[in-house]
């Protein structure tokens, strides 16, 4: 089955987001199977070579966002998409409350020192993003500060995008009941239990809130150069198969070539 999962699951620009629109179930067509596990594979081998290549190379890094509410499956994607890579060219940064120092700063600080270097890929496990989702669902600063933020980030991406960072931005999409089967099943398993904290289950409360400041993100900060895609997340199995996809996808568009050797091949000698 050839899907564009890039086509398919790219947000429009120009367009008010409602996620209510947009289906959490939804598998573009996929069944459950052996066919979406093998082309997973594939997909996850495409995404190996390629970034043989993008080291190679040495000029494009790749920075993969993922953003989602609790149980979203951020930690899962990241365990799927990247286990067939070589960890000397990944780099994983988690964003957490900001330390004093953080704050001390301004909110891309923390950010820009985790950028992956040309030949890399870098994935964030939240991000930037935080600062106009959990900082205006709460009021953590004055609107007046999260409001000329959505700007910032563009300007912020736009400027990486000139300097060579290819950026993928995904939302993991869940519904509200998928959430609450997630956390269940974790208070259900004594592997999983540590994974609850205290504020998955305060947040929860604040779904309506979040959803909103969702859509407003994925619209204010939808550009061709740092696109949003909305990943249907209820099924996993559709979730990890569309990731690795649209990862693949995006290194093979970067029409990235080996460098030439630095030595002239015909003129080296052996003993
Ligand atoms: P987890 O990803 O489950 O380890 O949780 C990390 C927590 O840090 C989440 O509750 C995030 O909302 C929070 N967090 C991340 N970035 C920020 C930020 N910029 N400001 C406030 N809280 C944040
Ligand atoms: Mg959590």
């Amino acid at each position: 089955m050839a899907t564009n999962f890039s086509k398919e699951l790219i947000v429009k620009r120009g367009t008010k987001v409602k996620l209510a629109d947009y289906d959490p179930d939804d598998t573009l067509g996929w069944d459950k199977g052996h066919k979406a596990k093998a082309s997973s594979e594939k997909a996850i081998e495409r995404i190996d070579k390629l970034q043989y290549l993008l080291y190679a190379e040495h000029k494009h890094a790749l920075l993969i966002v993922l953003q989602g509410l609790d149980a979203a499956g951020k930690d899962g994607t990241i365990r799927h998409v990247m286990a067939g890579v070589n960890p000397q060219g990944c780099d994983v940064t988690s964003f957490k409350k900001p330390s004093t120092e953080e704050l001390e700063h301004d909110f891309l600080w923390r950010v820009h020192t985790a950028i992956p270097k040309y030949g890399d890929i870098g994935i964030f496990n939240r991000s930037h993003y935080e600062d106009v989702l959990v900082v205006r669902v709460h009021d953590l600063v004055p609107k007046s500060v999260w409001s000329k933020r959505y700007d910032q980030i563009n300007q912020f991406e736009s400027t990486l995008n000139q300097n060579n960072v290819k950026i993928l931005k995904f939302f993991l999409h869940i519904s509200k009941d998928e959430q609450k089967k997630r956390f269940e099943e974790r208070i259900d398993d004594p592997d999983r239990r540590w994974k609850i904290s205290q504020s998955d289950f305060a947040e929860r409360k604040f779904w309506p809130d979040y959803t909103r400041a969702y859509e407003i993100a994925l619209e204010n900060c939808n550009t061709p150069y740092a696109p949003w895609y909305v990943i249907p997340s209820n099924k996993k199995w559709f979730r990890n198969l569309a990731v690795s996809h649209i990862i693949a996808e995006t290194l093979e568009s970067m029409k990235m070539k080996f460098p030439a050797p630095t030595v002239d091949i015909s003129k080296l000698k052996w003993k």
